[in-house]
């Protein structure tokens, strides 16, 4: 069947009202639930042709290829199909500002300050609101199911922010889940501020963050008592029975990871703490690698790490090229155990002037940079299963009882997936087709006076 053939088929089948058979799908062993179904086979990128039965927008069942009834439903022909992906680590605060902001020159010093000047003059109700929704608009048109967000949240801005993404978030529930991190330099849990945010953030029903840095300073200094301030963290964290979410160590040298790990351990949270970044974990000795690595299984911490904004920020220099790709060893890490996801991080914004919130965007560069091919092996795993174990969102998988999110592709094989945007992929949430188009810059970009030509 042509693709626009298939695609009237699916429009027609797909409408979220009763029983419809999706059948030979080509799904990835890593999200079906259950397994393999008995009586099917791995394709060369570990994928099982299956049959699917939606029913009222849930997936009602899963059988092996021609199970389903022959002449009815949609026949996939081995498509891919995949669950709607999950972004575990983004900033839809700063989002959409780089037009606005000083220009960082893309460095992480930089973009730090640029940010802050921008959050400084324009941080209000509306303008979050705003640019928060202009970014999940974005997301929502290419299949995103479920999203954590850090929020900066400095005295002064922290009730502003929470409140506005809070109504974001009760408007969004049924398109796109939402969870907030409160993002602070270390160094204000030595502050009132610290335990005022802990209340905020527990009342929201959100997670503890921070970044292992000092306030206005740079990763790997200026934290001489980073024990102090990481058991004041996990103090209020356990206090309110809240999950901890933290950015760590995003430059070359720096070594904060040991100490988050061991204060995980020292207050019984293994299982409860994600680390995001690490990126200066990769230019260590193998040596320090193993230990630290050992530590983070021990203490149950997961991993985010988050390519396509490390691969631009890290190892910036003016007049040099990257010589490193500024992301975490995964591979080592998953072979000790240890979870990883990858996620977007910044859009548009001084820490990253490029993104859309496009998770398989996001997970197909991750593929390439990190070397997650040859074999693909569970590298699915990276943007479905390990992001939702961390997050407790449900999404990323396929399986009875399941909500029927899932996206086709104009792909037969796992390089076909790859090597192209997928931008004619085909969104169903809840068992219909998704309409949703992408948002216009127009919508956030441009002031009534750059629309005026100027005399
Ligand atoms: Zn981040």
């Amino acid at each position: 069947m042509s693709d626009t053939a298939f695609r009237a088929r699916a429009r027609s089948v797909l409408t979220g009202y009763g029983r419809a058979w999706l059948s030979r799908a080509r799904v990835p062993l890593v999200c079906l639930v259950d397994g393999l179904p008995k009586g099917t086979s791995l394709d060369r990128d570990g994928c099982a042709m299956i049959d699917l039965l939606i029913d009222n927008g849930q997936i009602a069942g899963v059988r092996p290829a021609g199970s389903g009834p022959a002449d009815d439903g949609l026949d996939l022909e081995g498509r891919h199909l995949w669950p709607l992906l999950i972004d575990m680590h983004v900033h839809l605060d700063k989002g959409h500002t780089v037009g606005r902001a000083p220009v960082s020159g893309g460095t992480h010093p930089s973009a730090r300050a640029a940010t802050t000047a921008d959050r400084l003059a324009h941080w209000r109700h509306d303008d979050l609101i705003r640019r928060m929704e202009f970014g999940l608009a974005c997301a929502e048109a290419h299949g995103v199911a479920a999203i954590r967000t850090h929020l900066d949240s400095h005295a002064g801005q922290a009730e502003t922010t929470w409140t506005a993404f809070s109504e974001i978030q009760a408007r969004w529930a049924k398109r796109i889940a939402l969870q907030a991190v409160g993002l602070v330099p270390l160094d204000a849990y030595r502050t009132d501020h610290g335990r005022e945010l802990a209340d905020l953030i527990a009342k929201q029903g959100g997670l503890l963050g921070g970044v292992t840095r000092a306030s206005g300073g740079t990763h790997g200094s200026g934290l001489e008592d980073i024990d102090v301030l990481l058991d004041a963290l996990f103090l209020l964290a356990r206090e309110r029975d809240l999950d901890i979410d933290l950015h760590v160590d995003e430059a070359a040298r720096a070594d904060a990871l040991p100490h988050v790990a061991r204060a995980a351990i020292r207050h019984n949270y293994e299982g409860r703490v994600t680390c995001g970044h690490c990126c200066s974990l990769a230019l260590m000795s193998d040596a320090e690698i193993r230990e630290r690595i050992a530590l983070l299984a021990d203490a149950g911490i997961g991993i985010v790490t988050l390519p396509t904004v490390n691969l631009y920020l890290q190892g910036r220099e003016q007049g040099v090229t990257p010589r490193w790709r500024g992301v975490t060893p995964v591979k080592e890490l998953r072979a000790a155990g240890v979870g990883v996801a990858v996620a977007g991080d910044n859009c548009r914004d001084p820490f990253f002037a490029y993104g859309d919130h496009d998770m398989v965007d996001t997970w197909r560069q991750s593929v390439r940079i990190l070397h997650l091919d040859h074999p693909y092996d569970d590298a699915v795993a990276l943007a479905t299963i390990e992001p939702a174990a961390m997050t407790g969102l449900e999404a990323g998988t396929i399986g009875a009882g399941c909500r029927a999110d899932l996206m086709i592709f104009e792909a037969w094989s796992m390089d076909q997936v790859i090597a192209r945007p997928q931008s004619d992929r085909t969104i169903v949430r809840a068992g219909k087709i998704s309409d949703v188009a992408l948002p216009s810059y127009r919508e956030i970009e441009l002031t009534s006076a750059q629309l005026t030509p100027s005399t």
